[in-house]
């Protein structure tokens, strides 16, 4: 007889994902809102914001990786933004979605209306398929010139020179990414307001500590909404309290599980 490994994810508890599911079922319109939780079922790292890969306060330069990976130390010294830059795009490196991020672009094929917001910088959920994605900190793969209007997308960095210069304008480039002290990206934060203008019937809250009240907030306006509200994290984060059902388990394996739950009317 097989014995499971210590380390293998709890399994989702059945009577959550039954919840989870008749709310997935009844809804037409869905907003998912994901963090570095989703992520970590394809290897990638759990991080915070930008920059928390290091969870260590100090660097080689003697700096808070904070202060290292902030627009103003970007302006200043590109080459150490950029260092760091690169270990984070080495991180998503050859990554691939996994079950979660599938079965949420799936999904797309029965809820009239799905829409993801992500604090991941990973390209994931896109890479999977999901056609409605508000990347509210932005895709590291997407560069940009800081001087005139160049921009271009990449697999990765590997062909790359750090800090790398505009082809056109030879001024700095840099990836489009809400660094440490910037501004949320504006027609990502407009995109927001006017989907959570028009409400859901649904919240999943996926990985996520909510941390930010960007992230929080559509979660606590689901009972305004009188929508059902899920969350699939094995921890215990800032909106737990507020959600109908927790599934406290692994994304990949939480969604997985849920979408077998859902009765085959849902799929009609
Ligand atoms: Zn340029």
């Amino acid at each position: 007889m097989p014995v499971a490994s210590p380390a293998a994810p709890p399994a989702p508890d059945p009577a959550a994902v039954e919840a989870a599911a008749r709310i997935l079922a009844r809804a037409r319109s869905i907003l998912f809102v994901t963090g570095a939780g989703i992520s970590a079922d394809s290897g990638l790292p759990t991080y915070r914001g930008v920059g928390g890969l290091y969870e260590a306060d100090a660097t080689e330069e003697g700096l808070p990786i904070e202060v290292l990976l902030s627009g103003e130390t970007l302006a200043r010294r590109p080459e150490w933004t950029w260092k760091y830059l690169g270990a984070i795009e080495r991180a998503c490196r050859g990554a691939r979605p996994n079950a979660a991020h599938e079965a949420i672009a799936a999904l797309e094929a029965r809820i009239p209306r799905v829409v993801v917001l992500t604090q991941n910088v990973d390209g994931l959920h896109r890479a999977a398929g999901s056609s409605h994605v508000i990347e509210i900190h932005g895709d590291v793969h997407d560069l940009l010139c800081t001087r005139c209007a160049w921009e271009e997308r990449v697999a990765d960095y590997a062909d790359l020179p750090i800090p790398p210069a505009c082809p056109r304008c030879g001024a700095l480039v840099r990836p489009g990414v809400v660094l440490f002290g910037e501004m949320l990206p504006r027609p990502a934060v407009a995109r927001l307001e006017e989907e959570l203008l028009r409400g859901f019937d649904a919240v999943f809250s996926i990985g996520t500590t909510s941390v930010f009240p960007y992230v929080a907030a559509p979660v606590l306006m689901a009972r305004s909404w009188a929508a059902g509200a899920v969350e699939v994290n094995p921890g215990t984060t800032e909106v737990s309290s507020a959600v109908d059902v927790r599934v406290r388990c692994g994304a990949a394996a939480a969604m997985a599980a849920v979408l077998a739950a859902l009765p085959d009317r849902a799929f009609r």
